[in-house]
């Protein structure tokens, strides 16, 4: 049975699945790939969902709803006439629209699927997404960020080099910039930025305002109506733009008609002070990455196939060749291509993602006793390779404290009830003075938003735990079970992974037989490889064992013991490095 790759966006879905040897975007019942994420009743209550809802925005703003993705994972309702839908509920009528329209030109039924979501996406929003599928009829097994769906899709036409991408997604109402290193089968993010509040919309409303200046227009009087009409002909031809080098922008209104003459300079002009702020979400992700180059940027999104901020983003890119086909889509393809390998196509070679963790995940703590309200311990920092497992240890407070409460927090916030709380565990402890009894309390979190918080106490061997899934969480308790194995596995620090293993006893080996600076070098050498190793970052790895296996190697061919210059073969420790 097939599985779908679907990319829920804010403005436009669409679906896409692997299918001889390729991916294929799947048409709706209209015979176009993007489903307008708009959902609307009619005048007889029935619900109408995409282009056909799109078309009553103007005319019934009342009885239609649009970016309902922008609410998933708040409990706020949004009103279609009468009736209250959450954006859960919403987002399952895209769903169930893009299903039913794959079923009927795949002509077999779908029940599985893989589905994007933006790589900020905290747990309460993934499991909204999750319950919206589910809502729909459809298993989701797992959810992919959208960045790391980009770049695969870049990857499956490219040779399959090691390669650095900047994924630039500017879609109808957001900006996320993300880098995204892929090497061998494995695509990880290294980090996020984002602007919720930039996009396509936007340069929409600056020509709105732009027309209205030029027509003596005053928006704020204008009917509601009137309004909405002027916000769609920017949006026409801001897109005709792309194609063409001028267009007249017209409004009618009574016996009136106004207009203006939009072209190319004049556009780059308007929307200048947006493409200054991409700028900034794009040098916060390169700062966080701590790439000093990047091989591809990627243009995703709709409004990446405006000229001018091609144009824009190539200028800051000077070397980097940006690679634009087919921006609106290739989150979708991604997703697909993520469809096959998990329903286990064997064409296609097994791929792992490696994701971040997009927020902070913690324990409630006080320092010392004079602290009113407990801050945070961090566990799982932000942007944490994923999945993800650490151990810390925490006393008590007070002389003959016989509890310790464990409350497990997510978020970035300082003090801990400003962060949302995921659930806690009380540990009972034999009475002693404060600071002498403690608990280990170790976090594992992998990409399916399962965590899980153990809690143990050496000396009684008393062990507690509790696993926190998404409330929608669709896994059955088997996988779950499933799940839970896999994190165990995990949880072996990386310095046990052989290869790794080999290269810190060669270099005590190496120390044995060496003297003087070399042997200082051998220390910074396994210290800083040690370093990267902590990071617990794949990727850091991998370029830390590089560097060090290449001095070592020259270290051993030059026989150099004792009388030859090291310092020629010292890795740079301060370059390449990403924390
Ligand atoms: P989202 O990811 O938010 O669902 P999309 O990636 O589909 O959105 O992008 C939608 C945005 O792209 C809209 O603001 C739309 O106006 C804009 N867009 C689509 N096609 C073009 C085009 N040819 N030129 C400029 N903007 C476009
Ligand atoms: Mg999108």
């Amino acid at each position: 049975m097939a599985v779908i790759g679907i990319d829920l966006g804010t403005t436009n879905s669409l679906a896409a699945l692997w299918q001889d040897n390729k991916v294929t975007l799947i048409p709706n019942a209209l015979g176009d790939y993007l489903t307008p994420s708009v959902v609307g009743l009619d005048d007889d209550g029935a619900l109408l969902v995409g282009k056909v809802a799109q078309e009553r925005l103007i005319s019934h703003p009342h009885l239609t709803a649009s970016c309902f993705k922008r609410r998933m994972g708040t409990t706020g309702k949004i009103a279609l006439g009468e009736q209250q839908f959450s954006p859960e509920e919403l987002s399952s009528m895209v769903l169930r629209k893009i299903r039913e329209d794959a079923e009927q030109y795949l002509q077999q039924p779908i029940t599985e699927a893989i589905i994007s979501v933006p790589a900020y996406f905290n747990d309460n929003q993934r499991s909204a997404t999750k319950a919206a599928a589910q809502l729909a009829g459809l298993y989701i097994e797992r959810l992919v960020n959208e960045p790391s769906a980009a770049a695969l899709a870049a990857r499956m036409s490219n040779t399959g080099e090691d390669q650095t991408f900047l994924v630039f997604d500017l879609g109808g109402g957001t900006l996320d910039v993300s880098v995204v290193d892929c090497f061998d089968n494995v695509i990880e993010i290294i980090a996020v930025a984002g602007d919720n509040h930039l996009g396509g919309e936007d340069f929409d409303n600056l020509l709105v305002d732009y027309f209205c200046r030029q027509n003596q227009l005053v928006y704020s009087t204008l009917s509601p109506a009137t309004k909405a009409i002027l916000q769609s002909n920017a949006e026409l031809c801001k897109q005709q733009l792309s194609e063409q080098q001028q267009v007249h922008m017209f409004l009618r209104l009574e016996d009136q008609t106004y207009s203006i003459l939009l072209t190319q300079e004049l556009l780059a002009e308007i929307f200048m002070p947006l493409l200054k702020r991409t700028e900034k979400v794009i040098q916060r992700a390169l700062a966080d990455s701590n790439f000093s180059s990047i091989d591809d940027v990627l243009m995703v999104g709709g409004s990446s196939k405006m000229p001018i901020v091609r144009g824009y983003v190539n200028r800051l890119f000077s070397k980097a060749p940006t690679l634009t086909r087919s921006p609106d889509v290739i989150i979708a393809e991604g997703a697909g291509i993520y469809a096959g390998i998990k329903s286990r196509n064997g064409e296609i070679r097994d791929i792992m993602m490696t994701d971040v963790c997009p927020f902070s995940l913690g324990i409630g703590a006080k320092n010392d006793r004079s602290d009113l309200r407990a801050h945070v311990a961090m566990m799982i920092e932000r942007n944490s390779l994923l999945p993800s497992s650490i151990s810390k240890y925490f006393t008590t407070l007070h002389d003959g404290q016989t509890s310790l409460n464990i409350s497990i927090y997510q978020g970035e916030e300082f003090y801990a009830d400003e962060n949302i709380c995921l659930g806690e565990l009380n540990m009972p402890l034999p009475s002693a003075p404060a600071g002498v009894e403690g608990v280990e309390v170790r976090f594992s979190y992998d990409i399916n938003g399962i965590l899980q918080v153990e809690v143990s106490h050496e000396k009684t061997q008393v062990r507690k735990q509790v696993v926190i899934i998404g409330e929608y969480n669709t896994l059955t308790e088997e996988d779950i079970q499933q799940k839970l194995a896999e994190l165990e596995k995990i949880k072996l620090h990386p310095a046990q992974d052989e290869q790794n293993r080999l290269l810190s006893a060669w270099g005590e080996r190496l120390y044995t037989e060496s003297l003087g600076e070399v042997r200082e070098n051998i220390v910074r050498c396994l210290g800083y490889f040690n370093q990267a190793l902590n990071s617990q970052r794949p990727h850091r790895i991998r370029q830390a064992r590089k560097k060090v296996t290449d001095y070592f190697e020259q270290l051993t061919q030059q026989h150099f013991i004792g009388n030859r210059q090291p310092s020629d073969f010292m890795p740079d420790t301060d370059q390449g490095d990403e924390e």
